[in-house]
């Protein structure tokens, strides 16, 4: 009979796997996308909603083409995997049977590790908005309604978490905004790790230089509770640091769904070749859900190339075919630094089959020698190119 590929989350892995092994096995093998929500928004672009400089309309886009190209989409959610039985049961009742199945599902938070974010009414007044949609719209009225004169305080988690320069680029679009429409106001950044994660020279250059003043940076402050009711970041010292808007950008595990799966306890393992589970046969996993290899990053731009290494491999297994002994990934970063100035980290990993992961090619890639806004100009082409190559 026809083989069956049940896709799980339409992110920017889930999606791009989806389309992938439709298209490359000429639509021979079925393929059906489980996904939630109505429509995709997107995280990278997401900070510069907080800027001013993009609305919500610029980073939200529909399911439609996929569908039209051969994506059976079920909007539900997942709810349970029987890997024995091979399927997945949704919340509203319909069991999707599979040959393989792909988890993208993204993060989920580790709220216990912040006890005062679990009391009743505490997730509405602070925000996280680090999975873009509701919250990224929230947290932006938050700052509009904020006084001139105000501090915006954004928590940043211990490595490894979604996105390594992400929260560096939000403090940037948030000064940006503030010297635009409220000049007394400042950001402060409460950061878990010692130092910046990732371009680190690059913004703190530009903290000390355009931002100075208004952007604040301190290291080692691992928040480990929260007062919501007075904005109040604690750490784990026992310092306390009230904002008038507090972000607080949680510690990550996988997507419940894959923890529920049996294919991960925080992060999930994946032979990099397939990424198919170590843990559960003809289960893939991919995207920041999965532990990642050395240097790897938690990128939009990595899960699309998990994507297509695996959607080539699901392709091949299910054909009869050996998969490719030696994939190739890249990897850039965008960061925004204002409305149009942009510096980037970049990589590239290779297959390394004596350790059967993917290391970073001596030499390659490295970071921008200033923020410019040529860069601005490859980073919004690199945003339509991706949201074309993950939806179609
Ligand atoms: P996601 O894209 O989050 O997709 C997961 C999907 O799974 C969601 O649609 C969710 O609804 C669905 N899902 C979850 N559970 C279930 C379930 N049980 N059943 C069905 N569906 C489910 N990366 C870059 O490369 N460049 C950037 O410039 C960039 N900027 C960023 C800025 C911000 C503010 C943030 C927060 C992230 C940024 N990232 C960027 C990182 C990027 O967004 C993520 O790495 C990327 O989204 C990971 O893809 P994913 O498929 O793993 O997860």
């Amino acid at each position: 009979g026809r083989r069956h590929v049940v896709v799980v989350g339409g992110g920017y892995g889930g999606a791009t796997a989806a389309r992938y092994i439709r298209l490359w096995s000429e639509g021979a093998i079925d393929v059906t996308l489980v996904e939630p929500n109505a429509a995709f928004v997107s995280c990278p672009l997401s900070n510069l909603v907080l800027g001013g400089s993009k609305s919500m309309a610029d980073i939200t886009l529909g399911y439609g083409a996929l569908a039209a190209q051969g994506v059976r989409i079920v909007r539900d959610r997942a709810e349970r995997i029987d890997a024995a039985r091979q399927s997945v049961l949704l919340a509203g009742g319909q069991s999707l049977r599979y040959d393989r199945l792909v988890l993208s599902p993204g993060v989920d938070f580790l709220w216990d590790q912040l006890p005062g974010m679990q009391e009743e009414g505490a997730q509405e007044r602070v925000l996280h908005a680090w999975k873009a949609g509701a919250q990224t719209a929230a947290l932006r009225a938050q700052l509009q309604a904020m006084p001139d004169g105000g501090v915006f305080a954004l928590t940043i988690p211990p490595a490894p978490y979604r996105c390594p320069p992400g929260p560096y680029e939000r403090a940037c679009q948030v000064a940006h905004y503030f010297s635009v429409a409220k000049p007394k106001s400042k950001v402060l950044i409460l950061d878990a790790n010692e130092d910046v994660v990732s371009k680190g020279a690059l913004f703190k250059k530009i903290w000390a230089t355009r931002f100075a003043g208004i952007i604040e940076y301190r290291p080692s402050f691992h928040a480990v509770d929260v007062d919501a009711a007075s904005g109040t970041a604690i750490s784990e010292l026992g310092d306390k640091v009230s904002a008038d808007v507090l972000n607080v950008i949680p510690p990550q595990r996988a997507g419940s769904i894959a923890i529920d799966a049996g294919v991960g306890k925080r992060w999930c393992e994946v032979d990099f070749l397939t990424f198919e589970s170590t843990q559960v046969k003809n289960v893939h996993v991919l995207g920041d859900a999965i532990q990642a290899a050395p240097l790897m990053p938690k990128s939009a731009h990595m899960a699309n190339q998990h994507a297509k290494v695996c959607a080539g491999a699901v392709v091949d297994l299910l054909s009869g075919r050996a998969p490719n002994p030696a994939p190739m990934l890249t990897n850039t970063c965008y960061s925004f630094v204002n409305d149009r100035e942009v510096i980037h980290v970049a990589s590239v990993h290779a297959y390394d089959a004596a350790r059967k992961t993917l290391l970073v090619v001596p030499g390659s890639g490295g970071v921008s020698a200033g923020a410019s806004e040529l860069e601005g100009t490859y980073a919004m082409n690199w945003a339509r190119n991706i949201w074309d190559d993950t939806l179609g």
